[in-house]
């Protein structure tokens, strides 16, 4: 295990899984490296269950999630952190943006942005600024938007290299609370990473062009900013992306996890372009990540996603 000098801060990591569907091999990806870069460094290794989104929140899944990351061995430091728990935090993050003039109330709806905005981006609409000095006679606030500037945000991924993006041109003014009421995930995450002391950000490479919004926002409020190393993607069949909701994929789905967590385990470390000797064949989670922990090689750890040899139950 590598020391930390103490000059230092200690590394606080976390995985915040969306409990909208049972952990799948993409999620094993996440916790997996986000557990090894924090813990192989001595540092804390944290939960988050991002359930702002109730309406998508599968009632019972937070706690299978929890059981499947224990059947897998991973431990977690301190309590596990509920965001639906946490609205009173991200009530005063959004009032004091609104109080500083960085942001404001939208009533626009998806259509008519649509019909407006320009989309440079496949999944992301660029708000055009209707709504951005007041709304119009007769319109309803319906969400709330942060105001964005023209700079460019530029920062180094510890995996994927150097990422940059104009939040003008990328997406403009993004909501940080949605018309039907929740608080959007960019505001959640970066109120949630502050309080929490994450220093150490390690997610999929699906969340790589969100980031830069949510280093504006850590930059407006002053929050230390994490580093970040977002994760090759595990994708389906012809590279296809994953969804949790897809029962399929789950990692329970026709498995026995207490007998095939250790070699899924095994897969996993491998698409996180690690050598884990073959003598763990057939050990126990804890076994392998017992080898895995001062084994870890972050450096090794491929921007390109290789394919992940998805081990098969025994059955
Ligand atoms: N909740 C997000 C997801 O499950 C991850 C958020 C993050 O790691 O910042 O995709």
């Amino acid at each position: 295990m590598k020391e930390l000098s103490a000059s230092q801060p200690q590394i606080v990591g976390r995985f915040a899984p969306s409990p909208t569907g049972p952990l799948h091999v993409g999620s094993l990806v996440a916790a997996l490296g986000s557990y090894l870069m924090a813990k192989s460094a001595g540092g804390n290794w944290l939960l988050r269950m991002e359930d702002l989104d109730q309406p998508r929140v599968i009632p019972g899944i937070a706690d299978d999630m929890l059981s499947t990351l224990d059947l897998l061995g991973f431990e977690w430091d301190g309590e596990v952190v509920y965001q639906s728990r946490r609205s009173e935090y991200y009530l005063a993050a959004a009032g004091a943006l609104l109080e500083r003039g960085l942001a404001y109330g939208c009533g626009c709806t998806r259509s008519e942005i649509a019909q407006i905005a320009s989309a440079p981006h496949q999944d992301i609409t660029v708000y055009p600024g209707i709504c951005r000095n007041g709304l119009a006679p007769g319109k309803v606030e319906r969400a709330l938007r942060v105001k964005v500037c023209d700079e460019v945000i530029t920062f180094e991924d510890g995996i994927m290299g150097r990422y940059t993006q104009q939040l003008t041109s990328a997406c403009g003014d993004f909501v940080i609370q949605r018309a039907d009421g929740p608080f959007a995930y960019h505001l959640a995450v970066v109120v949630d990473d502050a309080a929490a002391g994450v220093n150490q950000v390690v997610r999929g490479s699906d969340l790589l062009s969100s980031t830069p919004r949510q280093m504006y926002l850590q930059r407006i409020f002053e929050y230390t900013v994490p580093v970040y190393y977002h994760l090759p993607l595990v994708t389906g069949e012809g590279g296809a992306k994953l969804s949790k909701r897809d029962n399929a994929v789950s990692l329970k789905a026709g498995r026995d996890l207490e007998k095939e967590g250790g070699t899924l385990l095994l897969a996993a470390l491998r698409f996180l372009g690690q050598q884990p000797p073959s003598e763990l064949t057939g050990a126990s989670p804890r076994e392998i990540l017992q080898w895995a922990l001062p084994s870890f090689d972050p450096t090794a750890v491929p921007s390109n996603a290789g394919p992940f040899e998805q081990p098969h139950s025994q059955k």
